[in-house]
Protein backbone atom coordinates (compact mmCIF):
# COMPACT_ATOMS: atom_id res chain seq x y z
CA UNK A 1 0.00 0.00 0.00
CA UNK A 2 1.25 3.85 -1.44
CA UNK A 3 2.58 5.41 1.55
CA UNK A 4 2.53 3.11 4.73
CA UNK A 5 5.36 3.01 6.66
CA UNK A 6 5.74 -0.74 7.47
CA UNK A 7 4.65 -1.87 3.97
CA UNK A 8 7.64 0.41 3.56
CA UNK A 9 9.85 -1.66 5.66
CA UNK A 10 8.35 -5.14 4.67
CA UNK A 11 9.49 -4.17 0.98
CA UNK A 12 12.83 -2.93 2.42
CA UNK A 13 12.70 0.74 1.20
CA UNK A 14 13.35 1.77 4.84
CA UNK A 15 15.50 -0.37 7.09
CA UNK A 16 15.44 -2.14 10.06
CA UNK A 17 17.02 -4.60 12.07
CA UNK A 18 15.56 -7.88 11.39
CA UNK A 19 14.71 -10.68 13.36
CA UNK A 20 13.18 -13.03 11.39
CA UNK A 21 11.75 -13.12 7.83
CA UNK A 22 10.03 -15.23 5.52
CA UNK A 23 7.28 -14.82 2.37
CA UNK A 24 4.41 -14.00 4.28
CA UNK A 25 5.90 -11.97 7.59
CA UNK A 26 8.79 -10.18 9.01
CA UNK A 27 10.06 -9.43 12.34
CA UNK A 28 11.90 -6.42 13.37
CA UNK A 29 12.81 -4.54 16.32
CA UNK A 30 11.08 -1.62 17.60
CA UNK A 31 12.98 1.82 17.08
CA UNK A 32 11.76 2.72 20.54
CA UNK A 33 11.69 -0.32 22.83
CA UNK A 34 9.08 -0.42 25.81
CA UNK A 35 11.28 -3.80 27.33
CA UNK A 36 14.94 -5.15 26.80
CA UNK A 37 13.46 -6.64 23.70
CA UNK A 38 10.85 -5.75 21.54
CA UNK A 39 10.36 -6.66 18.46
CA UNK A 40 6.80 -6.18 15.92
CA UNK A 41 5.97 -9.17 13.46
CA UNK A 42 4.13 -7.63 10.45
CA UNK A 43 2.27 -9.37 7.67
CA UNK A 44 4.21 -8.50 4.29
CA UNK A 45 0.43 -7.51 2.58
CA UNK A 46 -1.16 -4.63 3.95
CA UNK A 47 -3.94 -5.29 6.82
CA UNK A 48 -4.68 -1.66 8.62
CA UNK A 49 -5.25 -3.97 12.08
CA UNK A 50 -6.77 -6.83 13.87
CA UNK A 51 -9.90 -4.76 12.55
CA UNK A 52 -9.73 -5.61 9.33
CA UNK A 53 -8.87 -9.71 9.62
CA UNK A 54 -11.35 -11.79 8.06
CA UNK A 55 -11.77 -15.97 6.63
CA UNK A 56 -9.98 -14.41 3.88
CA UNK A 57 -6.58 -13.38 5.47
CA UNK A 58 -6.54 -14.87 8.43
CA UNK A 59 -3.87 -17.52 7.62
CA UNK A 60 -1.56 -15.10 8.16
CA UNK A 61 -2.06 -13.75 11.38
CA UNK A 62 -1.95 -17.61 12.52
CA UNK A 63 1.61 -17.95 10.33
CA UNK A 64 2.66 -15.02 12.67
CA UNK A 65 2.10 -16.73 16.24
CA UNK A 66 3.50 -20.18 14.89
CA UNK A 67 6.42 -17.56 14.00
CA UNK A 68 6.25 -15.81 17.54
CA UNK A 69 6.55 -18.84 19.13
CA UNK A 70 9.52 -20.17 17.32
CA UNK A 71 11.84 -17.05 17.86
CA UNK A 72 10.63 -16.89 21.02
CA UNK A 73 12.08 -20.22 21.82
CA UNK A 74 14.88 -19.90 19.73
CA UNK A 75 15.99 -16.53 22.02
CA UNK A 76 15.16 -18.18 25.77
CA UNK A 77 12.10 -15.79 26.19
CA UNK A 78 10.51 -18.20 28.35
CA UNK A 79 7.22 -15.33 29.42
CA UNK A 80 6.65 -12.60 27.15
CA UNK A 81 3.78 -10.66 25.94
CA UNK A 82 2.15 -10.43 22.82
CA UNK A 83 0.28 -6.99 22.11
CA UNK A 84 -1.46 -5.39 19.19
CA UNK A 85 -3.03 -2.10 19.42
CA UNK A 86 -6.37 -1.37 17.70
CA UNK A 87 -7.57 2.07 16.50
CA UNK A 88 -6.26 5.65 18.07
CA UNK A 89 -7.48 5.22 21.71
CA UNK A 90 -6.02 2.26 22.45
CA UNK A 91 -3.14 3.48 21.08
CA UNK A 92 -1.97 2.11 17.05
CA UNK A 93 0.06 4.79 15.40
CA UNK A 94 1.06 2.59 12.72
CA UNK A 95 -2.23 1.53 10.70
CA UNK A 96 -1.00 -2.10 9.11
CA UNK A 97 -1.41 -5.06 11.29
CA UNK A 98 1.73 -5.74 14.08
CA UNK A 99 1.85 -7.34 16.50
CA UNK A 100 4.55 -5.89 19.84
CA UNK A 101 6.45 -9.02 21.26
CA UNK A 102 7.61 -7.67 24.78
CA UNK A 103 10.37 -9.22 27.05
CA UNK A 104 12.71 -8.95 29.69
CA UNK A 105 10.89 -7.29 32.15
CA UNK A 106 8.38 -7.48 34.57
CA UNK A 107 5.09 -6.16 33.61
CA UNK A 108 1.66 -4.93 34.96
CA UNK A 109 -1.90 -6.02 34.85
CA UNK A 110 -4.00 -4.09 32.89
CA UNK A 111 -1.96 -2.42 30.79
CA UNK A 112 -2.02 1.54 30.47
P1 LIG B 1 1.59 1.08 17.63
O1 LIG B 1 1.83 2.40 18.33
O2 LIG B 1 0.91 1.30 16.31
O3 LIG B 1 0.97 0.03 18.47
O4 LIG B 1 3.05 0.52 17.32
C1 LIG B 1 3.88 1.07 16.33
C2 LIG B 1 5.29 0.83 16.78
O5 LIG B 1 6.13 1.06 15.67
C3 LIG B 1 5.77 1.74 17.90
O6 LIG B 1 6.16 0.95 19.01
C4 LIG B 1 6.93 2.50 17.27
O7 LIG B 1 8.01 2.72 18.17
C5 LIG B 1 7.33 1.61 16.12
N1 LIG B 1 7.91 2.32 14.98
C6 LIG B 1 7.42 3.46 14.41
N2 LIG B 1 8.19 3.81 13.36
C7 LIG B 1 9.17 2.86 13.27
C8 LIG B 1 10.27 2.69 12.37
O8 LIG B 1 10.51 3.46 11.43
N3 LIG B 1 11.07 1.61 12.58
C9 LIG B 1 10.85 0.73 13.61
N4 LIG B 1 11.70 -0.30 13.73
N5 LIG B 1 9.81 0.86 14.46
C10 LIG B 1 8.99 1.93 14.29
ZN1 LIG C 1 1.02 -1.34 5.03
Amino acid sequence: MDNCLFCKIAAGDIPSKKAYEDDLCLAFYDIAPQAPVHFLVIPKAHIGSVAEVDDDNSAVVAHIFAVIAKLTKEMGLASYRVVSNIGEQAGQSVPHLHFHVLSGRDMTWPPG
